[in-house]
């Protein structure tokens, strides 16, 4: 109970970190934009086709630093491949790096990132014990959402990290990421709270994105509700 008092405090002083509001990434959290939602339906064969893709992790890491399949490497400063335990029990995977993680080379580094690490944090797991990956692997020119042809291409790199790292348990954070994962057009509301959902085999649990809930702080109570869950599918105490 008192443990319970705690988490559920620490998950609150997140409260401090949404005050001011978050513009760097466009719509996630809410289906307001049609730019990937349509398409990406289109390719989602859950996390589509197999291209020629490295067997093994350096390779693959190497593949993701050289990668020229889509425009987006035109605009990049550097891929942004994730980081991670490789052989996490919980993989997080987000839309795509921001202004900071294309200047570091890291997923979720900016203010976002910090708000991840805080939700992981509430459910007692440290950043580094998850892997975190991205849905595109460059960032989009203004943080526009990454467009289908983008995601389509860049998805072999997030199925090849996924068989490599094969996590217990994959939370998708955003629309961008959810719809991916579970082939899905449904908003992101619809795709919450659900005990079925799974992308290769693997169970998905969704929430917002930190970037909306930073924008957002009314949700933090729903987000807690989903990461409660995160912990009980990893089979910790809920
Ligand atoms: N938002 C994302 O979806 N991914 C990142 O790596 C950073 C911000
Ligand atoms: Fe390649 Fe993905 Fe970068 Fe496009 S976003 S250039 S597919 S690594």
């Amino acid at each position: 109970m008192a443990e319970r008092l705690t988490q559920a405090q620490r998950f609150e002083t997140l409260e401090a970190m949404g005050i001011q509001t978050w513009r760097a990434r466009g719509s996630e959290g809410v289906a307001e934009s049609t730019t990937a939602t349509e398409a990406v339906t289109e390719s989602a064969a859950v996390i589509p086709s197999e291209r020629e893709l490295p067997g093994n992790w350096p390779e693959l890491r190497h593949a993701v630093k050289r990668c020229t399949q889509c425009r987006l490497h035109e605009t990049r400063t550097q891929s942004v491949f994730g980081v991670g335990d490789e052989s996490a029990r919980l993989m997080v995977v987000g839309e795509g790096p921001g202004a900071e993680e294309d200047r570091t080379g890291e997923p979720f580094v900016g203010r976002a990132g910090k708000m991840l690490d805080a939700m992981v944090k509430a459910i007692n797991i440290a950043r580094e014990q998850v892997f975190i990956a991205n849905v595109v692997k460059c960032r989009p020119p203004q943080n526009r959402d990454p467009r289908a042809d983008e995601v389509e291409a860049c998805s072999g790199y997030l199925r090849a990290q996924v068989s490599h790292v094969r996590p217990d348990l994959l939370l998708a954070v955003g629309r961008v990421a959810a719809q991916h994962l579970l082939g899905s057009t449904e908003p992101l509301g619809n795709m919450r709270g659900r005990d079925e959902l799974e992308a290769v085999g693997i169970p998905v649990i969704v929430t917002y994105h930190p970037a909306y809930l930073l924008r957002t702080p009314s949700q933090k109570g729903r987000a807690w509700s989903d990461l409660k869950r995160v912990r009980h599918a990893l089979g910790e105490q809920a």
